[in-house]
């Protein structure tokens, strides 16, 4: 017999989305039981790593006004932005910086005072609201103090959620979760849930994400018969460091950083005359990659190919005051000091634009649960997403997405929540017949580093056919490989568990990625095709859906909503 702990919301992750999530059920109705479950402890959750800022207008006065941010929005979309969810976004996001603000969150000031703002890729103002270069950081710390302020939110802290539970209905009634500390397992039950599980940066190899940014949540949904949309727009940033990857922000090309070749020369000039490094990322990362393939790259120490990042006019004490954390990044983790010299960089996975399929209010396809944050997709960022626009969509969307579940319970509440022994006899079987006790020769972390590998080779800035079928046929093969082998046969912390079922995730959901990739025979925002160069808006101006299918992911697709700005040719 399986324990189970019932609640009223049930919140997966608590990054930026489910925090802010969490305080907006709470607030709504403070009779309700709000559980915020998350596989690592709340303050190590990936959004801690946010470092440059959070887009919002917050000066009409100086010239600023929401509907240029929509508009950089959509554009930087490549016009696959969903354009209502876009106005949503930009007209919501305003309250939530002078909320944070009210909640103790120590915005970077202007010297009258005022809340600071700078330069990113692909706006036309300077809205990103910054925190020094650590808007993540204290973003989180004010949720998570402001959330301590609540009796009726409590965190389960390292529980690993493996699968939803539905009703006859197909409602949402809760997870199967693991206590990694005593490695029980239990039913977390609750009438709603919003699902905040973040991206999935690590289905690569060279990726700005934590660890622990695996598709598990992405996963669960599709395993519960949800679709994930455009999976095949990974956003790709023009700087990570050499050799782990670890972001220098854009940030610093805000504050007027030069990325230059072999030849010495700011090569943007050539690729985007007007906005140089602050042209959209997908625009950056594709030219870096071009320089680098007509031999005007440099080669890192470690044999890979980069360009430089060139900070050294900005002057120590700019750096010190502004971006100081990338200064402490690039000293602990290059071995440079960027007020002195130029930095190694390359573009590297950094974010995922498809996620969980939603609607403008980040309701799912399964009643009760809805999805915010990185892991949904509300298509607000369509093919390409700006910079600081993502830590804005998980302030809007928690705090919508938390009042509706509380809202949906008051009205929608169960006398008593069945105890679905069937549904969870089936998941024990899953992971512990077929992941914990399963045998097979091939380390599952040399698995893991293959498909990854895979992701870099086959499914980065450029893409074209054989590319992706290679990458395919190579995917099927490692998926086919005996290798589902947990070595540690312990009950408490088994990480090796737990990361091995972070690893069949990633396996279902590359897949989905590869196959989008092939199915959009297009080149737009960030997924460009060599063999089919051109944004194609005839026959692919549309969202992808992918459905689980036993063998493998059902694609279809899905309308764009296109409300003010008719599709034109992106120029930066
Ligand atoms: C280095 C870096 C810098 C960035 N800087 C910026 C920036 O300046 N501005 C900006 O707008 N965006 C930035 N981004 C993007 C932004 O940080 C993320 O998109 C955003 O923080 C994601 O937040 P989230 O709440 O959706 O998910 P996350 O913060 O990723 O949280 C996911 C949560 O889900 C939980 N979880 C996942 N799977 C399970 C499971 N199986 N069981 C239980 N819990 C689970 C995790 O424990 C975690 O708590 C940056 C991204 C990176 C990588």
């Amino acid at each position: 017999m399986v324990d189970s702990i019932s609640q009223d919301v049930l919140i997966i992750g608590s990054g930026l989305a489910g925090l802010r999530a969490a305080i907006s059920s709470a607030a709504t109705d403070r009779k309700l039981d709000i559980a915020v479950v998350s596989k690592v402890q709340v303050m190590r959750s990936h959004s801690v790593s946010a470092e440059g800022g959070t887009a919002a207008v917050l000066f009409e006065e100086e010239g600023d006004n929401q509907e240029s941010h929509i508009y950089d929005t959509i554009k930087g979309s490549d016009f696959l932005a969903d354009q209502d969810v876009a106005e949503r976004l930009v007209q919501n996001i305003p309250y939530e910086i002078y909320q944070l603000d009210h909640w103790g969150m120590p915005w970077s000031r202007r010297t009258d005072g005022r809340i600071a703002q700078r330069n990113f890729g692909g706006y036309s103002f300077p809205r990103a609201t910054y925190a020094q270069d650590k808007v993540g950081f204290y973003g989180m710390q004010t949720l998570y103090d402001t959330s301590l302020k609540f009796d009726n939110i409590r965190f389960y802290n390292e529980w690993f959620c493996t699968s939803i539970l539905t009703d006859d209905e197909g409602s949402f009634r809760g997870v199967t979760a693991i206590e990694m500390k005593t490695g029980n397992f239990f039913k977390l039950l609750a009438p709603a849930g919003i699902m905040c599980t973040g991206g999935a940066g690590r289905l690569y190899s060279f990726s700005t994400y934590a660890y622990s940014a695996t598709p598990d949540g992405l996963d669960m949904a599709y395993r519960a018969g949800m679709a994930l949309k455009d999976m095949e727009f990974v956003q790709f940033h023009p700087t990570g460091i050499l050799p782990s990857g670890i972001l220098i922000t854009e940030g610093a090309r805000g504050e007027g950083g030069y990325l230059i070749n072999s030849t010495g020369q700011r090569f943007m000039k050539k690729y985007a005359p007007e906005k140089l490094e602050l042209a959209s990322r997908d625009v950056v990362s594709r030219a870096m990659i071009q320089e680098i393939r007509e031999g005007r790259g440099f080669k890192h120490e470690s044999g890979v190919d980069c360009l430089k990042l060139d900070l050294t006019h900005l002057g120590a004490e700019n750096i010190k005051a502004r971006l100081g954390g990338i200064r402490e990044i690039g000293i602990k983790f290059s071995g440079i000091d960027v007020i002195n010299e130029p930095i190694d960089v390359r573009p590297v996975c950094h974010y995922m634009m498809g996620g969980i399929h939603t609607n403008i209010e980040g309701a799912t396809e399964m009643k009760g649960l809805w999805a915010a944050g990185e892991a949904a997709c509300n298509s607000v960022h369509g093919a390409n997403r700006l910079g600081a626009n993502s830590t804005a969509e998980c302030l809007v969307w928690g705090r919508i997405t938390g009042e509706l579940a509380a809202r949906y319970v008051a009205s929608n509440k169960p006398s008593s929540i069945s105890d679905l022994p069937q549904q969870v006899l089936e998941e024990e079987k899953r992971i512990y017949d077929g992941i914990f006790r399963g045998s097979g020769e091939m380390n599952p972390y040399q698995l893991r580093k293959d498909v990854t590998d895979t992701m870099d080779a086959k499914v980065h800035v450029f893409r074209h056919e054989e590319m992706l079928q290679d990458g395919l046929k190579k995917l099927v093969e490692l998926k086919k490989m005996s290798w589902k082998h947990v070595d540690d046969k312990a009950k408490e912390y088994n990480t090796n568990f737990t990361n091995v079922m972070e690893i069949d995730s990633i396996l279902r959901i590359a897949e989905i990625v590869l196959k989008g990739a092939l199915v959009r025979r297009e080149s737009r925002g960030a997924h460009a095709r060599t063999d089919y160069p051109t944004r194609d808006d005839v026959n692919f101006l549309k969202h992808t859906l992918a459905y689980y299918g036993a063998q493998s992911p059902k694609l279809c697709w899905y309308p764009v909503s296109i409300t003010r700005y008719a599709p034109t040719e992106r120029k930066y």
